[in-house]
C-alpha cells in the first residue's frame, strides 16, 4: 500500500497541513479505514505500507492506535520512495518470502470493499494479473490544448483503472526489474505490467471505490459512510457496596472519602458501567466474562486498562464512540469537582475527546440502598457509529 502522497491538491485547498491519508473520514483516518479493509480478509498474511519518508513516525502511530494488535502484526512499516513506483519497489523488497500474490492498493481509497478485492485475488490466481476499473460512462472530449474540442472519443471499451491491482508475485518482480534496468517510469503496476506484454486481467470494481484528491471526495465518502453505517446502542449498570479501608476510585479518579467501594478489582464502577455499554453496544457480554473475577491477575487492577482493553474491541469491528452519558447514583461524597478529571480518563481510555463524554452525578435523597450510602451506582448508554 504506497501512502507516499503528499495530498498537495487537498492540503492546498483545505490550508492543511496534514497528508490526506492522515485526515479523519467519520473519526478513523483514511490510512487505517485502508487497512483494515484489506486486514479483515482471512488470505491477507502481510499488508507491506510505504510512508512518506517525513511522516514515518506519524504513520507508525496512527496504524498502532487504530489496529488491534494482531492486525498491526501483520503490517510492515516501509520508507516510501519519490514516487508511486519508487515506494511499490519498495514494498514489494519488503514481502515475506512466502507471498504468491500481491496486491497493490492506494491508501487513499479507503472505501474499497472486500467483492472488490475478491474478484481481483480470483482474477489474478487465475490469469496473473488484473485490475479493478470501472466502465466510463460520460462522453469524453479530447481537447485541442486551447480548450476547444477536438472530437469526441469513442467511450466504447474504455474503462477507468482503480486499485487493487493486483499479480501474481514473479511477474510483478519481473516488470519491476525490467522497469529499473530501461529505467521506465509509468503511473501504475497494470502499465508496467502491459509494458512487458503480460495480460492484465479487468474485473468489475465499485463507483463507491472512489480516490480521495479533493476536500469534496472527503465529504462523498463520508456521505457513502453515514449512509451505511450502523448505529450500535448499548446500555452498562454497575453497582458496588461502600466499605472502610478502601480507597474510593470513580472513573480513574482517587476520591477522599472515608469509605471505599469493595471489588476485585479497583472496583471503580463508573469506569465498570461504560465497559459494560460498550459490550452491550458490540453485543459481546458483559465485563464479567471477558474479565472474570475468579482471575487473579485482575486482583486490584486499575479498571480504566479494562476499558482500553475493551475498547480495543470497539475498534476492531470499525465502530468509534460517538457518544456516551454516565449517571452516578451517590448520596456522597460530592462529585462535582471531579467530574472533568473523570471525564477526562475515560475519554482517554476511548481514545476520544472529552467532549464526548458527559458524566452526570445524582442523589437518592437518602432513599435506598444509595440514600443510606451502603454502595455507589452507575448507569452508562453509548451509541458507536
Ligand atoms: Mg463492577
Amino acid at each position: 500500500m504506497p501512502a507516499g502522497g503528499t495530498g498537495t491538491r487537498m492540503s492546498s485547498r483545505t490550508g492543511g497541513q496534514l497528508p490526506k491519508q492522515f485526515l479523519l473520514l467519520n473519526g478513523i483516518p483514511i490510512l487505517a479505514r485502508s487497512c483494515l479493509a484489506f486486514l479483515e480478509i482471512e488470505a491477507v498474511h502481510a499488508l507491506v505500507v510505504a510512508a512518506p519518508a517525513d511522516y514515518y513516525q506519524q504513520t507508525q502511530t496512527i496504524l498502532q492506535q487504530y489496529l488491534s494488535h494482531d492486525q498491526w502484526a501483520k503490517i510492515r512499516l516501509v520508507h516510501g520512495g519519490a514516487t508511486r513506483q519508487d515506494s511499490v519497489a519498495a514494498g514489494l523488497r519488503a514481502l515475506p518470502d512466502n507471498v504468491e500474490l500481491v496486491l497493490v492498493h492506494d491508501a487513499a481509497r479507503p472505501l474499497i470493499d472486500q467483492e472488490t478485492i475478491g474478484r481481483c485475488i480470483l482474477a489474478a490466481m487465475q490469469h496473473g494479473a488484473a485490475i479493478a476499473a470501472v466502465p466510463v460512462h460520460d462522453t469524453l472530449k479530447l481537447s485541442d490544448g486551447k480548450n476547444c474540442v477536438l472530437r469526441t472519443v469513442d467511450r466504447e471499451g474504455l474503462w477507468r483503472a482503480q486499485t487493487p491491482q493486483a499479480a501474481r508475485r514473479d511477474l510483478l518482480d519481473r516488470a519491476f526489474a525490467e522497469a529499473l534496468q530501461k529505467n521506465i517510469s509509468l503511473t501504475d503496476e497494470a502499465a508496467l505490467l502491459e509494458a512487458m506484454d503480460i495480460p492484465v486481467h479487468l474485473v468489475e470494481g465499485s463507483a463507491r471505490n472512489l480516490k480521495i484528491t479533493l476536500p469534496e471526495d472527503l465529504r462523498l465518502a463520508s456521505a457513502l459512510l453515514e449512509e451505511e453505517s450502523s448505529m450500535n446502542i448499548g446500555h452498562g449498570f454497575d453497582a458496588h457496596r461502600l466499605v472502610e479501608s478502601r480507597k474510593l476510585i470513580l472513573g480513574g479518579v482517587e476520591i477522599k472519602h472515608p469509605k471505599g467501594l469493595d471489588g476485585h478489582s479497583d472496583a471503580d464502577v463508573v469506569t465498570h458501567a461504560l465497559c459494560d455499554a460498550l459490550l452491550g453496544a458490540l453485543a459481546e457480554g458483559d465485563i464479567g466474562r471477558h474479565f472474570p473475577d475468579t482471575d487473579p491477575q485482575y486482583r486490584g487492577i486499575n479498571s480504566l486498562l479494562l476499558l482500553e482493553h475493551v475498547y480495543q474491541k470497539v475498534r476492531e469491528k470499525g465502530l468509534h464512540l460517538h457518544n456516551a452519558d454516565v449517571s452516578i447514583l451517590c448520596q456522597a461524597p460530592k462529585l462535582a469537582p471531579h467530574i472533568p478529571a473523570m471525564r477526562a480518563n475515560l475519554a482517554r481510555a476511548c481514545a476520544t475527546g472529552p467532549e464526548r463524554i458527559n458524566i452526570k452525578a445524582s442523589t437518592t435523597e437518602k432513599m435506598g440502598y444509595i440514600g443510606r450510602e451502603e454502595g455507589i451506582a452507575c448507569h452508562a448508554v453509548v451509541l458507536l457509529r
